[in-house]
């Protein structure tokens, strides 16, 4: 996909329009709406990027919305971590950090206002309440081939209905038992035009507002509401939502018919809905009550668990936020569901950690050579980033014994085996060359030390007399490395799908061996990473120090990453 592919998609050129024609009233604005009912997930990195990109596009704003108009799963714990987590994607609403947060909206500072709106449309005719039962309702619905009937309560007139929705607001009716409907077309061939729901009952108590309330709007009603009294122009949201949009169209007529559209710049503001595809991930769930599932049945280690879809889940694998942005922008925008390859935003990932991470070394399976002709301590200097002159070089301390990556040595080399034999000379890096001699072994037949000299002459990595020398092998200094945990991840799904066989059956597709923990030793310097922080370990991998495990005398790190894949992007 080319770049003017992505950046004038039909969301841009729709927006274009619509400020070409004065619509907007000088600002476009849009707005980001999760339920906070869970942590976000590269999903709704995905509408994030359109949503706070569109309007920074064309110089307006997008707001951040909690719709929480669903009191049931809803918690601070999942706000708060949604805003750190868009604030870390690299997006702001407007206010954001000044304190004043005007782009900051909790849907249900709405209720009283979305309330007062049922009344109205029950006192012009436009709103009813019905009391089907739960078999009723199907019967009366139709199907989409055959139109549905009219409720039994659809023609009561607006004062016994205005008395029943006050009943039902002040709690004299049980869950279920009456709901508010909107007086629309029981004959529409599109369903959610039959006369919609647009008030339940549910006596839960709210995050926010306690016990306040015991009827809450629904989606269809809410979201056109908050959008038009936040003087939202442009509403994007996933391909799901296009059959509902002339309901949206209806509830903002109706707004408009009661004059409480927002006016900006001497123009009427009416908010419009637009769809586009959700971005669906492959070896992995996205719904928020899968990744809610994993998290309770302690199938991973919480919401960040570095396996997990989850953006605090990449934040601690290692994954960068231009990475994220990056393969949004790849996967761009469209009309047509698709599926994007992790390997593509593993890739953007790689990219980007290849210009800026620290490169380091690290054994992750720790095997013990002794360099018997070796006496004291040297130093060698290394580049932090061959790619980058500005990152200048580090000192690392080299002295007698060193740990090396046991598949680094062979005892019996494979044809084209190019690293450590006896007999065979390797260089370590940046060191010097070493000849192994033998290898030490326990009554099991395990390598546990192994044994050679280096050639004076070869301070520095060369051999004195320019023979070549083929393999070279990263190491770790015993004496001043420092113990280390790595973790390794795998894909946490076997199955490209793991909702091929229903969801309910989606967690027979675990990869058993998603997680694979390690015990070896990193050069001195990464003992004193900082948390987050991410680095190249040569020749093993891009790492990231655990943002919540590390520490100092006890360092964890996550692989984010490997090194190379054969994976190219189209
Ligand atoms: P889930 O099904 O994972 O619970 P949701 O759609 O119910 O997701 P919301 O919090 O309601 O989650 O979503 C907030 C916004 O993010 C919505 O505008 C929604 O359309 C968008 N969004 C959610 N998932 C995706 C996705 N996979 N791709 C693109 N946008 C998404
Ligand atoms: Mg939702």
């Amino acid at each position: 996909m080319n770049e003017s592919d992505t950046s004038r998609h039909f969301l841009r050129q729709w927006i274009e329009k619509d400020v070409a024609d004065g619509k907007t009233g000088g600002k476009v604005v849009t707005r980001f709406p999760p339920e906070p009912n869970g942590y976000i997930h590269i999903g709704h990195a995905k509408a994030v990027c359109v949503d706070f990109g569109m309007a920074a596009l064309f110089g307006g704003e997008c707001h951040l919305r909690l719709d929480d108009t669903n009191p049931a799963k809803e918690s601070d714990e999942y706000a708060e971590n949604i805003k750190k987590d868009i604030r870390w994607l690299g997006f702001q609403w407007s206010g954001d950090g000044d304190g004043v947060e005007s782009g900051f909206y909790n849907a249900s500072n709405m209720f009283d206002k979305m309330y007062e709106i049922a009344e109205n449309l029950i006192k012009r005719g436009q709103a009813y309440c019905c009391n089907l039962g739960q078999e009723e309702w199907k019967e009366y619905r139709g199907t989409p081939e055959k139109p549905g009937k009219p409720s039994p309560s659809r023609d009561t007139d607006p004062e016994r209905n205005l008395k029943i929705f006050r009943e039902m607001r002040d709690g004299k009716y049980a869950d279920g038992e009456w709901c508010l409907r909107a007086k629309i077309d029981m004959s529409s061939p599109n369903i959610h035009f039959r006369d919609p729901v647009l008030y339940r009952i549910r006596h839960v108590a709210h995050y926010h507002l306690g016990e306040k309330w015991c009827i809450y709007p629904m989606y269809d009603f809410a979201h056109p509401i908050e959008d038009a009294l936040e003087g939202v122009t442009h509403s994007m949201c996933t391909l799901e939502f296009e059959v509902h949009r002339p309901l949206y169209d209806w509830v903002v007529d109706r707004l408009d018919e009661m004059g409480m559209l927002v006016e900006r710049g001497g123009v009427k503001i009416r908010p419009q809905q637009r769809e586009f595809a959700r971005l669906n991930l492959t070896h992995t769930v996205m719904s928020k009550r899968l990744l809610l599932q994993l998290v309770t049945e302690g199938r991973v280690n919480g919401w960040d668990d570095p396996r997990m879809p989850t953006v605090c889940g990449m934040r601690r694998r290692g994954y960068t936020p231009g990475a994220i942005r990056e393969f949004c922008e790849r996967v761009g925008v469209s009309k047509v569901e698709s599926e994007s390859e992790g390997a593509l935003l593993e890739w953007c990932v790689r990219e980007e950690l290849n210009k800026t991470a620290l490169r380091r070394m690290a054994v992750l399976d720790p095997v013990k050579v002794v360099i018997d002709n070796f006496e004291g301590v040297r130093e060698v200097e290394l580049p932090n980033n061959p790619l980058d002159e500005s990152a200048l070089t580090r000192k690392i301390p080299f002295s007698r014994e060193i740990w090396i990556d046991r598949s680094d040595f062979m005892e019996v080399p494979e044809k084209k085996f190019f690293r450590m034999f006896p007999g065979g000379e390797v260089r370590l890096r940046g060191a010097c060359i070493f000849k192994c001699s033998h290898a030490v072994k326990d009554d099991a037949g395990n390598v546990v030390e192994i044994h050679g000299t280096w050639d004076p002459g070869s301070w520095g990595g060369n051999a004195p007399d320019g023979r070549k020398v083929k393999g070279t092998i990263h190491w770790v200094d015993a004496a001043t490395g420092v113990k280390a945990k790595f973790r390794l991840y795998e894909q946490l799904f076997t199955a490209k799908d793991p909702l091929k066989d229903g969801s309910e059956r989606f967690l027979e597709h675990m990869n058993p061996d998603s997680l694979c923990e390690k015990e070896g030793f990193v050069e001195p310097l990464l003992g004193t990473a900082a948390p987050g922080e991410r680095f190249q370990f040569e020749r093993t991998g891009y790492f990231v120090a655990d943002e919540k495990d590390f520490s100092p005398s006890s360092p964890v790190f996550n692989r984010t990453v490997t090194l190379k894949d054969s994976y190219k992007p189209a």
